[in-house]
């Protein structure tokens, strides 16, 4: 066959946009199905998958039944690069799109060649850094009824000699990263939001297609859904990242005419660079990505991240990890923002955990890392020593020494231990308050922040399950492991993990659920011990197991709930934790909070607080974290409530020390609605 195989440029659609927001005015119903977009997009991407080296056979004999075309193979960066270097032949100005390949994979190695890299998309859209910030003033395009008007609106299949108005061919080459491939008829297509695409098709005098394995689908139809969710789904990250850089110019008309003989050759490159191998690997949902970037829309660190000459999301974070140009992995906040909002739900944040458990493998850990990942082995002896152990860590020299040992900011003021933890005072009170056998009971999971730290939380679960005609029990338990995989330690994780699942699971069996008041250990419980340690019992746990607001709510609608609550007018601003939010657990906290007569939940706020744990005191992320906590601290301090109310104690540290405010568990209100709170304990 002549000519070169279709190349599809798919773009927003005034027509679709008009449709789209017709269908938003008549109402909810008629609305973009995102749950069917989304369950077709995985099989779709599966199927890539399972299916990609036979796949990416086939997209090449498609592509080589051209003449005009030739297809070319780079095992990784450097062969692709060296290839581009061949087709360059003397033009140092290279035209680039936003893919991620292109970008982050390929532009490094082109850099030290001399060429000169040319982004038209920020010289077109570059006015919107004026208006969009920040990752917080997104807007929710989404969620407008916008989905859904990306629509086939060019087919490049023959490029045109000159461009159509009669401008001149520019003296570069444009290198575009494919948005997807078709195995079946060798067709490729680009989601363009400006017209960076048509215009480098145009006006470059070659044209270099990279395309990533994973990127090739079976058919056209396929591709032409999976370039059309990028769109959906990327529609408002599009809006960032957009600063030019010095020296970009003014783009395509800025570069020399070409003044040779016209050859417009294209070359498609398909770039294997590692995929291969995560294929092969643990991380191969990494793989499920189609680089639409709603990853980035709220994740806390996206702003915060230096990229010169990268572009960012927390996909290509942990993708430029893993080909070691990433040094940056440890800025990540696990706050499972990123995967909440990939329509793919690619867990990113296990994914990054994981990765860096596998190089602490080969690289060794810090004594950091082992100590600050032994966080409960720390607490015991903390509790141990206290009241000493407090002024320890607040007084010179103790101070020092422990905040220098481990790296910690000494700004930041570290919680305190208690002589006796919730453990040995539950221990105590159990054996007064033994009830029938025939009482419901749950196995309360405490964490070790509530068993060591916060200890008047714990009771305070305690005491109002008991006022609801619950018994407790805290069956035998370690530390939830989320200190030890987020300090590299797979396998601590995982030994901590099967002890409690072990252990949990036979309190099931005993006719008990499993409750817990830290979001974060609910989140490890329920989830990620289902994602790092799958088994039967760990099935079994994570069905059981109920984060307490979920619980009592789950009491109020069978009508069990104990309305004998006090009236107490109290406004609230509910400040939402990241990991609760993961668990779909707002809702539940939130009818908590207003089923206390007299509660009015005057501010709900989602935004993470950035402390996530030990990594906000952490010297090189202390100014990020707080610097992320800013608007929350601005809006509690502004909202005059009675009240700041949330789940994680992180959090609470984090609002105290940015507001001097006194945050609560929503546990708390309870315990003081039922009067229990002035009861001896
Ligand atoms: S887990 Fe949070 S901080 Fe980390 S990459 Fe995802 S959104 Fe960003
Ligand atoms: S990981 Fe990010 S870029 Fe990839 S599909 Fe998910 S949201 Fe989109």
């Amino acid at each position: 066959m002549n000519g070169i195989p279709p190349i599809h440029i798919m773009q927003p659609s005034a027509k679709g946009a008009r449709r789209q927001f017709s269908e938003a005015l008549l109402g909810p119903g008629s609305q973009t199905d995102l749950g069917y977009i989304k369950s077709r997009l995985r099989e779709i991407r599966e199927r890539s998958l399972s299916e990609q080296t036979s796949l990416a056979e086939q997209f090449k004999d498609s592509v080589n039944k051209y003449r005009g075309i030739d297809c070319l193979w780079a095992r990784d960066a450097a062969e692709a690069v060296n290839h581009i270097n061949g087709i360059v032949r003397g033009t140092s100005a290279i035209l680039v799109n936003r893919s991620s390949s292109v970008v982050n994979e390929l532009m490094p190695g082109l850099g030290r060649l001399g060429c000169r890299i040319v982004k038209p998309y920020y010289t077109e859209l570059g006015f919107f850094e004026n208006r969009i910030r920040d990752y917080w003033d997104l807007p929710d395009l989404l969620g407008k009824g916008l989905a859904g008007n990306f629509e086939v609106t060019s087919n490049e299949s023959a490029l045109p000699s000159l461009p159509h108005d009669g401008r001149t061919i520019k003296d570069c080459v444009a290198l575009l990263g494919v948005s997807a491939a078709s195995a079946e008829d060798g067709s490729t297509f680009f989601l363009q939001h400006s017209s960076n695409i048509s215009k480098s098709l145009e006006r470059a005098r070659e044209i270099v297609l990279v395309v990533g394995l994973e990127k090739i689908v079976r058919c056209r139809e396929d591709a032409v859904f999976q370039t059309r969710c990028m769109g959906i789904f990327g529609i408002e990250s599009m809006l960032l990242n957009l600063k030019p850089e010095p020296g970009e110019g003014n783009g395509i008309d800025d570069l020399p005419d070409y003044l040779g003989r016209l050859d417009r050759a294209v070359h498609v490159i398909l770039l294997d660079n590692g995929r291969s191998n995560i294929l092969q690997s643990d991380l191969r949902d990494l793989l499920l990505c189609i680089g639409c970037k709603a990853c980035v829309k709220q994740c806390p660190i996206n702003h915060s991240m230096s990229r010169n000459s990268a572009i960012w999301s927390p996909k290509d974070h942990l993708s430029m990890f893993l080909l070691g140009e990433n040094p940056f992995m440890d800025m990540c906040l696990h706050c499972q923002t990123c995967h909440v909002e990939c329509p793919l739900s690619i867990d990113l944040p296990t994914l990054m955990w994981k990765a860096q458990a596998v190089y602490a493998t080969k690289h060794g850990r810090t004594l950091r890392d082992r100590i600050l990942g032994n966080a409960e082995l720390l607490a015991r002896v903390g509790a141990i020593a206290a009241p000493i152990s407090n002024m320890v860590t607040e007084v010179n020299p103790g101070k020092i020494i422990v905040r220098v040992g481990l790296g910690l900011d000494s700004r930041r003021q570290l919680p305190d231990f208690h002589r006796e933890t919730f453990k040995q005072w539950f221990a105590k009170r159990r054996v007064r308050s033994l009830k029938a056998a025939d009482q419901p009971r749950v196995a309360y999971y405490v964490g070790c922040f509530a068993n060591y730290y916060r200890p008047e939380v714990a009771k305070a679960l305690v005491k109002v399950l008991k006022k609801n005609g619950i018994e407790v029990l805290v069956p035998s338990q370690k530390c939830c492991g989320m200190p030890m995989i987020a300090n590299k330690n797979l396998r601590g994780f995982r030994k901590n993990a099967e002890y409690n699942i072990q252990s949990l699971a036979a309190q099931i069996d005993e006719g008990c659920d499993i409750v817990m008041g830290c979001p974060s250990c609910a989140l490890m419980v329920k989830r990620e011990y289902l994602s790092l340690c799958d088994s039967d019992a760990a099935r079994l746990v994570s069905n059981h197991a109920y984060y307490v607001d979920e619980y009592l709510i789950r009491l109020k609608r069978e009508g069990k709930l104990n309305i004998g609550m006090a009236k107490a007018v109290q406004s609230v601003f509910y400040h939402l934790p990241c990991h609760l939010r993961a668990q779909d657990g707002a809702g539940d906290s939130l009818e908590l909070v207003r089923s206390i007569p007299g509660f009015s939940v005057k501010n709900v706020n989602a935004n993470c607080c950035g402390m996530a744990g030990y990594h906000g005191y952490k010297k090189e992320h202390s100014d990020l974290a707080a610097e992320i906590g800013g608007k929350l601290f601005t809006e509690i301090k502004m909202a005059k409530v009675d009240r700041v109310i949330t789940s994680c104690a992180a959090c609470q540290l984090q609002i105290e020390a940015g507001t001097g405010i006194k945050a609560s568990h929503p546990i708390q209100l309870l315990e003081e609605a039922y009067g229990l709170h002035e009861q001896p304990s």
